[in-house]
């Protein structure tokens, strides 16, 4: 059997071409998106990834502020810098880029985006939302991986789905989001056992855990349908995932890539949330509800 590639690029390309149209929407409207993205380290990888999200920001019409603080910056500047971008009407998501200095209570900043602009769902808010089923701004990893499921028409009500991870930033809002679409949720974690007892007869397994090489073809049957979130750096600078592929290929019935699977359609998804949140905020509907 065949273990067939779930690649996130056609998708990611589906939702930039969306992004670009609300983009055209927005305009008639008066409206520019903007992404403001607070940086505070000299992490090069995360440079770099800020630099990618600019660029896919630019070609799809969206506004994108860096605000690098540096990798000095206190909490207070940090939290000043969020409550004014919180208030700015120009500025219609706000991205607090981690890893922060050290010392800087992560939990407390996030706490001061705005809800209507946490585009990727940090504040503990949209979170809260997010489990009684109000709208909210799912982080984009998360939704990533429910948007793939769909857009390769992989069901999931009904059906048994494993979630291995339990943070607030991947596992956690994932299992709500799939709860939501009424799958029957097993999440796993760090003391939860054998992680082939869960995932063994799953019909889907998403892996989110951050250790090369987790789950491997003993621990999926031939129906399962694996999504890898992990990004491990190898020594060689090479990126892999959670999910040891050349094992579970040939064993399960899908697998996505990495690099080139979740990771992909992330970036795509931030801007789209950039852009909602862009609508939500417009004057036009503002009026319209008042
Ligand atoms: P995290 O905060 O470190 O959480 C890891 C989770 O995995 C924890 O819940 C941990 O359990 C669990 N875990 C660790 N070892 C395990 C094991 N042996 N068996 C079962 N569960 C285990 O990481 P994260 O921020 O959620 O990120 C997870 C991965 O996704 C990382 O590789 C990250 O780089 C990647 N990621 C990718 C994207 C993307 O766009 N592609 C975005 C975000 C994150 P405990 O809770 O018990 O410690």
């Amino acid at each position: 059997m065949s273990t067939v590639t779930l690649s996130g690029k056609p998708l990611a390309a589906v939702i930039r071409q969306r992004v670009q149209d609300e983009v055209r929407n927005l305009e008639q409207d008066g409206v520019r998106p903007a992404l403001a993205v607070v940086i505070a380290t000299d992490d090069e990888s995360t440079h770099w990834y800020v630099r990618s999200i600019e660029r896919a920001a630019e070609s799809a019409g969206v506004g994108c502020r860096i605000v690098d603080l540096g990798h000095d910056a206190t909490e207070q500047v940090l939290a000043s810098v969020l409550r004014d971008l919180s208030a700015e009407p120009s500025v219609s998501g706000i991205i607090l880029q981690t890893p922060l200095p050290a010392g800087v209570r992560a939990d407390a900043l996030v706490g001061l985006i705005a809800p209507e602009k946490d585009i990727d769902g940090a504040n503990p808010l949209s979170l809260g939302r997010l489990a009684v089923g109000q709208p909210a701004f799912a982080p984009a990893t998360a939704r990533s991986v429910v948007e793939i499921l769909d857009h390769y028409s992989v069901p999931v009500a009904g059906r048994d789905v494993v979630v291995v991870g339990r943070s607030a930033v991947v596992g956690k809002p994932l299992s709500l989001l799939l709860l939501e679409r009424d799958a029957a949720v097993t999440v796993c974690h760090s003391r939860s056992g054998p992680l082939e007892r869960h995932t063994k007869d799953a019909d889907v397994v998403v892996v989110a855990a951050g250790r090369t090489g987790l789950l491997g073809g003993s621990h999926v049957s031939a129906k399962a349908t694996v999504v890898d979130v992990g990004t491990n750096v190898l020594p060689d600078g090479s990126l892999v995932g959670d999910v040891d592929a050349a094992s579970v290929d040939g064993v399960a019935a899908a697998l996505t890539p990495v690099p080139g699977g979740v990771g992909s359609v992330t970036t795509a998804l931030l801007l789209l949330h950039t852009v909602e949140a862009a609508r939500k905020q417009s004057p036009a509907l503002l009026l319209e509800n008042a």
